[in-house]
């Protein structure tokens, strides 16, 4: 009786807090991760959560290209149309699992423990309103979208910075989900590095940055899936660039340095036009699309060789 009484005095008193009642919604679910502040600062945490989330979220990915060596008509997402034999697919995503892990264990882990142990943890005592946490999440994007395309570009520029950071990721022509983070250790770092940036410049809420995180993960996994699939999220806001985009850039290794968004290789010059047939037809539908798009220094990149 006395604890009921007491939660909801609480709850009256979090409510005066947040001054409107969409700040209540994220609340509970707020005040449960702070009961786990522990776990929640462990050195470790970061590093695995950041590999096994990956992992979790290449899995469809990996099912999809499993599935697509019996029923070939999911081959018709694909964006390089090169399909292969089921244990071909899996040696080339144990392989590239391997050297991820690899490099979590002997760089990204101690790097990023080292971090957690220096820094101040936040644990704020009321949890974002709704329209905060998506403000913070859209802006942190954003800012994170701007400072890769500089480092990208700086990359592929500057001869050296290429060869010791950046070539890596190229080995991968032809990209699968888990290409995402098949990069070298420096690269890994300072991917991190500009993700934290991003959030700490834009002062998130823990909450919105936890989720700015599995944000960009996703969309960077996106990027490399190697499939156009009609529920991709470029195809549904056409700002962002999605697989065709990526995968453009690793085809001819210069243009769309952006990680997500266009408007920054539009605004640049460096925008790669995309033409991609990949899944134009399906289930007797013809979604055939063909975007021409005249920029600066805008070439056809198809996914497959053509005569553009
Ligand atoms: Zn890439
Ligand atoms: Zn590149």
């Amino acid at each position: 009786m006395r604890r009921t009484l007491h939660d909801g005095i609480m709850n009256i008193s979090t409510f005066l807090k947040h001054g409107n009642p969409d700040g209540l919604l994220l609340q509970p679910l707020w005040d449960d991760l702070r009961a786990q502040r522990e776990f929640l600062t462990s050195p470790f945490l970061p590093a695995c959560y950041a590999f096994l989330i990956h992992l979790l979220l290449c899995a469809p990915f990996l099912a999809f290209e499993a599935l697509g060596c019996f029923w070939p008509r999911i081959n018709l997402y694909r964006i390089s149309r090169t399909a292969e034999p089921l244990l071909l697919c899996l040696q080339r995503w144990v392989g590239c699992c391997w050297r991820i892990f690899q490099k979590y264990l002997t760089t990204v882990l101690p790097a990023t423990a080292l971090y957690q142990r220096v820094r101040i943890p936040r644990f704020p005592e009321l949890a974002p309103s709704c329209s905060l946490l998506i403000g913070e999440v859209i802006t942190c994007l954003l800012l994170f979208d701007a400072l890769f395309f500089i480092w990208h570009y700086s990359m592929h520029r500057v001869p050296w910075l290429y060869r010791r950071v950046h070539q890596t990721h190229h080995q991968n022509r032809i990209t699968f989900a888990l290409t995402a983070q098949d990069a070298s250790p420096a690269e890994l770092l300072s991917l991190q590095m500009l993700a934290l940036s991003s959030a700490w410049v834009v002062g998130c809420h823990p909450l919105s940055e936890a989720l700015f995180h599995l944000l960009n993960t996703w969309l960077a996994i996106e990027d490399h899936c190697g499939y156009d699939l009609p529920w991709a999220i470029h195809r549904l806001l056409p700002c962002f660039g999605g697989a065709p985009f990526h995968q453009a850039h690793h085809h001819i290794y210069r243009g769309n340095y952006a990680p997500y968004f266009r408007h920054w290789d539009w605004l640049c010059g460096t925008y790669l036009g995309v033409r991609d047939e990949a899944g134009s037809k399906h289930g007797g539908r013809t979604i055939r699309r063909r975007r021409r798009k005249k920029s600066l220094g805008s070439v056809c990149v198809c996914a497959q060789a053509c005569m553009c």
